[in-house]
């Protein structure tokens, strides 16, 4: 095993194969380590697609990060020579007062983002998959949709290993220690020095720092599919969906790959611990009869019986908000992480934003406060 290096990544997964990337562009003697083989289905990015909303429920702060990593995943796209982003638009539904979409369309406004507003007649006349109550209401944002996530990942990672980086996979990092001028990632397989560490390590990020005892919490998040020949469940008859309401929160895609229409939801999760994580979809009653119960009644065209399951990890702050700052104590050690189940759409300009801070101390692109890793809501809680 090469043992020193400039750069070490510890977590080569959505945020940390992009940063990766970025580095190895720059010709940095980048180190990316894993536990597995990314892209893998043991963290938070597996599930073939993940959503891309501009205009972000989660805050304003989000809206300029999602439009430069939307740009970011265009270039990608054409370096790499895949497809990576599918067009499906995103279509919001909900309860004209839902939290969520009057967010949304707070931010929309604030940026000057094109959302289209639609009442349930006109969604069910556009798109007759939806039944839909007749107070709900719509919006479409024709301009995002879906991302093709492990392919993106896949492409991060063949582009950085055509740039010189190396992966070591299969690797667990147990402990990381600082010394004067280096710092020292002992492993399963040997010990690594590395002058600066990037913390890319998703749902595991708390157990690494524990001693900074972050108030991180880690949740089972479902996803089921369901498998459909009818033409009005594909892409592009339907849109991407996120459905807010009775202080549900489901969200969804056209059939895209084949493989059916998926349906996630948001709001219900278990605490898990990552070392133990592991697929069973199944394994509660409630894991399917969540989905159930909602594609009877608003995808009724849909056959209710599911095709597949799976379960997904999420790290949570707790106010939703990301990490993306200096280690308290060294800063030679970057921590992104945190990304409360809404990250992957930024991956892409994370990595860009990672590797402008490691090279020239900051990045070129502002920085919310609310990613400090010495806000409040990490200290009070
Ligand atoms: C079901 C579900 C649906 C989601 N939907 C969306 C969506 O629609 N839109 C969106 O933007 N986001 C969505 N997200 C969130 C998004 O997928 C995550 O925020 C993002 O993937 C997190 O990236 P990460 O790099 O932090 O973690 P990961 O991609 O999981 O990468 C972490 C990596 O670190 C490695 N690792 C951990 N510890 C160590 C160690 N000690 N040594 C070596 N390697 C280590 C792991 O093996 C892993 O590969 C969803 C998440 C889930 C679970």
């Amino acid at each position: 095993m090469k043992n020193k290096c400039s750069i070490a990544i510890v977590g080569a997964g959505s945020v940390g194969m992009a940063a990766g990337y970025y580095l190895s562009k720059e010709g940095i003697d980048v180190l990316l380590i894993d536990s597995h083989d990314p892209p893998h289905d043991i963290g938070s990015h597996h599930g073939e697609t993940r959503l891309i909303r501009h205009a972000a429920g989660e805050g304003e702060e989000y809206a300029d990060l999602a439009l430069k990593a939307q740009d970011r995943w265009h270039q990608l796209e054409k370096e790499s020579k895949k497809k990576l982003f599918v067009p499906t638009g995103t279509l919001m539904v909900g309860e004209r007062d839902a939290s969520f979409i009057r967010k949304s369309v707070k931010s929309a406004k604030t940026f000057g983002l094109e959302l289209e507003e639609l009442t349930a007649a006109q969604i069910k006349e556009r798109w007759p998959g939806f039944e839909l109550p007749s107070h709900f209401k719509g919006y479409l944002e024709h301009s995002s949709g879906a991302l093709l996530n492990e392919d993106c990942i896949l492409a991060y990672k063949e582009l950085a290993l055509k740039n010189n980086a190396k992966l070591l996979a299969h690797t667990k990092v147990t402990e990381m220690k600082f010394n004067e001028d280096y710092l020292t990632l002992n492993t399963i397989k040997g010990t690594i020095y590395a002058d600066q560490v990037i913390l890319t390590t998703g749902a595991w990020t708390g157990k690494i720092l524990s001693e900074l005892n972050l108030p991180i919490q880690v949740v089972r998040k479902t996803l089921g599919w369901y498998a459909t020949e009818k033409p009005l469940y594909k892409y592009p008859l339907l849109p991407s969906f996120y459905f807010s309401f009775e202080n549900r929160k489901y969200y969804g895609f056209p059939d895209i790959t084949g493989n059916g229409v998926k349906i996630g939801r948001n709001d219900s999760e278990r605490d898990i611990e990552p070392d133990f994580f592991k697929q069973d979809f199944g394994k509660y009653t409630k894991d399917e009869q969540d989905f159930k119960e909602f594609v009877e009644r608003f995808l009724p065209g849909l056959t209710s019986r599911i095709s597949y399951g799976q379960t997904c990890m999420v790290t949570k702050t707790p106010d939703k908000h990301f990490i993306l700052d200096w280690h308290p104590k060294n800063r030679n050690v970057l921590i992104a992480g945190g990304f409360s189940g809404h990250g992957f759409k930024y991956a892409s300009i994370l990595g860009e934003m990672i590797s402008q801070m490691m090279i020239a101390g900051k990045s070129r692109h502002h920085i919310p406060d609310i990613f400090s890793i010495s806000r409040n809501s990490l200290k009070n809680y």
